[in-house]
């Protein structure tokens, strides 16, 4: 067999894949290679897995092929994910490329881009089934079958009036299950579950939790129909959220800083941070400063101070993570902090107890020094609880301030932390300085 009919045949064999699983091996080559597959796959057959890739490395993908090859391939995409690829590329080629596709496609992108991408709106897609408010049973499925292809999904059917105002919705499941001479208007469900364009996608997020529906339909403020977001474009943008988040409690302010970037890309996102965050901890150095006697005349004390200081922000960090995910859950806000702070007080006295007999034990034993141990044990509780109240409170009172909590909540409660740790330590040996030496 010569390489040309092998190759064909590899082809064949990936084409049988799904869209998804092109995606990833699309993403998995370097970019010459990835763009060598595309160019392969028909333009209707690109479409599909490009819509798949996270848009940026589409976009990028894109803008390797000539104008029209791109054009040919965005036009057999679906408007929603042909949107949220074209707003990755410059604003330029966008205006080109839009100019150039069909001016009814073109139009409704134009009309998607409009909408932030992180609303209602932007994740929208505006190919949704909707069914006159006149037809019956029979005649809506023979619409169904006609206009399958181009809608988004055929699960629910939202029935509008002459306006496209939306009346009401039914599921497929309704529509088959009833006598065929059904008007769909006694089937429907007038009560329906609707997002406005504007809403935030957490919020979206949040319905769809909370009614368990495939879809929801976008409504604007006279209830005309719009658009439809399904739950999987809704997993999608809470992933990334979830990832961003992630990132961002680390101290790592941009949630573009990904694994495999290259190395002076993430030092330019990350040293601003950890230069800020030095100065920071100069403020602990000073209050190391001012117990020098102290540590002058009882150097052995100095061997626990890194514990308790990293104690201190572990037990922060455990109060923060847990405030941060209730505050992204929206389970708490700002109202809950007394409650919040009541729980963590607790937790901290508990915990702190726990650490305190086990450090105490641990000290009097190595240094063979009950008084010691105590010292130490007292500190450690005192700082725990300490450390559980300020890793509780920061992420609200960041909030509060119009901050993101999740950005910088973790080095700030930590150098707190260190503070309230290390100050309470020296200050109880030195209180008991006499009875140590
Ligand atoms: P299956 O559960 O087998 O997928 P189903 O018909 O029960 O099929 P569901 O997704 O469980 O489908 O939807 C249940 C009902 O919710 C349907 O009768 C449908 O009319 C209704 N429904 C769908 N979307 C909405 C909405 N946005 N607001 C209110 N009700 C809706
Ligand atoms: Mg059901």
């Amino acid at each position: 067999m010569d390489e040309r009919a092998l190759d064909k045949l590899k082809l064949q064999e990936l084409l049988r894949r799904h869209p998804a699983d092109l995606a990833e091996i699309i993403s998995a080559l370097n970019e010459e290679e990835a763009v060598e597959l595309v160019r392969r796959l028909y333009e209707r057959q690109a479409a599909a897995p490009l819509g798949e890739m996270e848009p940026e490395a589409a976009a990028r993908l894109l803008s390797q092929l000539t104008r029209d090859e791109a054009i040919r391939i965005l036009s057999h995409m679906d408007p929603d994910d042909a949107a949220d690829l074209l707003a990755e590329l410059p604003k330029e080629t966008m205006r080109e490329i839009l100019a150039r596709l069909e001016p009814t496609k073109a139009k409704t992108i134009q009309t998607l881009l409009s909408y932030p991408p992180d609303t209602a709106g932007g994740l929208m897609s505006p190919e949704v089934l909707a069914l006159p408010a006149h037809m019956r049973a029979y005649e809506a499925i023979q619409f169904i079958r006609r206009k399958a292809e181009e809608k988004e999904t055929i699960y629910y059917a939202y029935v509008v009036d002459e306006e496209n105002r939306l009346l009401g919705v039914l599921s497929l499941r309704d529509l088959v299950l009833a006598p065929l001479n059904t008007p769909i208007a006694k089937l429907m469900n007038t009560d329906v579950v609707t997002l406005p364009p504007d809403m935030d996608v957490e919020e979206v997020a949040r319905l769809f939790d909370k009614y368990n529906f495939l879809a929801l339909p976008v409504v604007d403020a006279e209830r005309k129909l719009l658009g439809i977001v399904t739950v999987d474009d809704v997993m999608d943008v809470m992933r990334k959220e979830a990832t961003e988040d992630l990132l961002r409690v680390g101290g790592i302010p941009s949630g573009e800083d990904m694994p495999l970037d290259p190395p002076i890309s993430s030092v330019k996102k990350r040293l601003p941070w950890l230069m800020g965050l030095v100065i920071l901890n100069l403020s602990v150095a000073s209050l190391v400063s001012r117990f020098e006697a102290t540590i002058a005349e009882l150097a052995f004390v100095a061997a626990l101070m890194p514990l308790i200081a990293d104690m201190s922000g572990n037990a922060a960090a455990q109060a923060l993570t847990v405030a941060i995910r209730g505050m992204a859950l929206g389970i708490v806000d700002w109202k809950d902090l007394p409650r919040v702070l009541w729980k963590e007080l607790r937790v901290g006295l508990l915990a702190g107890l726990g650490l305190g007999v086990e450090i105490g034990i641990i000290s009097a034993l190595l240094w063979k020094k009950p008084l010691f141990g105590m010292v130490a044990g007292l500190a450690l509780a005192g700082t725990t609880m300490g450390a559980c109240l300020t890793g509780g409170a920061i992420p609200f009172l960041f909030k509060r301030l119009r901050l993101d909590p999740a950005m910088m909540s973790g080095p700030v409660a930590t150098t707190i932390g260190d503070l309230i740790g290390i100050g309470l330590f020296l200050s109880l040996v030195t209180v008991f300085r006499g009875q140590l030496l």
